[in-house]
């Protein structure tokens, strides 16, 4: 898989938007507060337009009298092997002067650090939907996203094939299926938690009890 040739630029170049399942899985597999790894982020005005068509979920919240939209991101931090950059704050990184490349250079290697419940966002990365909404798509971060000159923000370190997830189709599909569900889900839940938005604290409380509850029979 050519995920395990890189050092995991896209854990360092992108926002992580995660969704209230991303919450709840990472709080509960690894026992920790929400506050500890989610970045509440303020929403630019410049930034609006493109975030919506992104169908990423925006709250609103009566601590700053509902002037803002928040969007919720994994915190970054400062990148341990790159210190002039950030990268997520579950990155794992080494830089490792035993492993030498031919060139004499440190070999550089990075591993998700919650890999078996990391977002959904993260689990399906490069690969999504095309436009009908049928068929998954790989997109090309090699030669698609826009180069930048820093050794830790490159992205895939060679042309991504549809080879490298051949071998996986049937969990991407399933994977990407929850993906596309889970982020209407939390969109929709912004939009009725935005009618009548409350103060932050409140959040999570609202969060665990619409997550809590999501399963129900006609019984009840
Ligand atoms: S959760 Fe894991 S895969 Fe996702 S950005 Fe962080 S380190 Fe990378
Ligand atoms: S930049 Fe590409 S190869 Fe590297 S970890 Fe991300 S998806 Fe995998």
């Amino acid at each position: 898989m050519i995920c395990s040739e890189c050092n995991g630029g896209c854990c360092r170049r992108f926002p992580i938007d995660i969704s209230g399942y991303d919450m709840i899985k990472i709080s509960k597999a690894l026992m920790i507060d929400y506050s500890y790894f989610v970045d509440t982020r303020v929403v630019k005005e410049a930034e609006l337009e493109k975030i919506k068509n992104n169908n990423i979920a925006m709250f609103k919240f009566t601590d700053d009298s509902c002037e803002s939209y928040y969007r919720f991101c994994l915190k970054k931090i400062k990148s341990k092997v790159f210190p002039d950059i950030v990268s997520c704050m579950f990155l794992q990184e080494w830089n490792d002067n035993l492993l030498k490349q031919p060139d004499g250079e440190n070999e550089i290697i990075a591993r998700c650090g919650i890999y078996e419940c990391r977002p959904l966002t993260c689990a399906n990365f490069p690969v999504k939907f095309d436009l009908s909404g049928n068929f998954p798509h790989i997109t090309n971060p090699y030669t698609d996203a826009p180069k930048i000159d820093h050794p830790g923000l490159d992205l895939c370190p060679r042309d991504v094939k549809n080879e490298d997830f051949r071998p996986f189709a049937d969990s991407i599909v399933k994977s990407l299926t929850l993906y596309n569900y889970e982020e209407k889900f939390f969109k929709d839940l912004a939009d009725f938690w935005n009618t009548e938005p409350k103060s932050y604290s409140e959040f999570y409380k609202f969060i665990e009890k619409i997550y809590n509850n999501r399963l129900s029979s006609d019984k009840s």
